[in-house]
């Protein structure tokens, strides 16, 4: 029996690249998923697919940086299968731009989701993993949480807040919850389409010419969680060979 077999796992932003990769591999390993993206209609799809291939499968509207939402999806994977054993904080969005550019509306949606959304999962899902005495928070950064990269400063530093609050955050949990942060290098999926600065735009095409798949991401993710449970994978970092 697979390590993921049961296992309970709450995925945000799954409605494309990571997240729906993750979904899709952890579904097809055993686990019991529950799926959050604004997008209805692709996560409609994707639960047809999932549950097509004999996976376990739910979803639920998600706007992460409002902190009811996580909560209703938190107690929607409570109420659908018991308890909640992983929450992967992955929905993020990457509208770069040079700073000079003063396209303010952008810097602060990337704050909203990346930084606030990541702490409304927490907020949501920490107390009743507490309860539990058990759980494990996996949030997924970037390499733009090591360095910071030209048209990119707002986003890495959103980037460098979710890996120290991830490590602030296992350093206070202790033993019983594990916290876990995955930092992917580039990687296919839709994240670079939120650039609308034509500049950044073009440059960004070609600094993603050689992406990893999604499914190398949502693989680091699996390990993670497979691990036994006193074992903690603080920090995975997976870049092109490359890069
Ligand atoms: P995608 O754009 O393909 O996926 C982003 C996901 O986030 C989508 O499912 C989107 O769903 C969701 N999302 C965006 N805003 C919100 C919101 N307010 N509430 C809920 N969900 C939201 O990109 P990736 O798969 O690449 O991104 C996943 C994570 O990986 C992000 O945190 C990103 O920063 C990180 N990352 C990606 C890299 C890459 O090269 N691809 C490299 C390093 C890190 P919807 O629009 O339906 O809400």
């Amino acid at each position: 029996m697979s390590d993921m077999q049961g296992k309970v796992v709450v995925i945000t932003g799954a409605s494309s690249g990571i997240g729906e990769a993750t979904a899709r591999l952890l579904a097809s390993q055993g686990a019991h998923v529950v799926m959050g993206a604004r997008r209805l209609e692709r996560l409609e799809a994707l639960v047809s697919e999932i549950r097509a291939e004999g996976g376990s499968v739910v979803y639920q509207k998600l706007d992460v940086t409002v902190l009811e939402e996580m909560k209703r999806i938190i107690r929607l994977a409570q109420i659908k299968f018991g308890c909640i054993d992983v929450v992967i904080n992955n929905a993020g969005v990457m509208p770069v731009s040079l700073l000079e550019v003063l396209k303010i509306d952008e810097w602060n949606r990337m704050i909203d989701v990346n930084i606030r959304g990541v702490l409304h999962g927490i907020a949501a899902g920490l107390p009743i993993m507490k309860k539990q005495g058990f759980g494990h928070f996996i949030n997924v950064a970037s390499t733009g949480a090591y360095e910071v990269t030209p048209t990119a400063s707002v986003y890495c530093a959103t980037k460098y807040a979710v890996r120290a609050i991830t490590d602030g955050l296992r350093q206070e949990v202790g033993s019983d919850i594990r916290v876990t942060l995955v930092s992917p290098g580039v990687t296919e999926s839709e994240l670079a389409e939120s650039i609308t600065d034509e500049d950044a735009r073009q440059m960004m095409k070609e600094y993603r010419r050689n992406a990893l798949p999604a499914l190398a991401i949502a693989q680091a993710i699996s390990y993670a969680i497979q691990q036994p449970a006193n074992v903690d994978v603080n920090e995975l970092v997976i870049r092109p060979t490359s890069a």
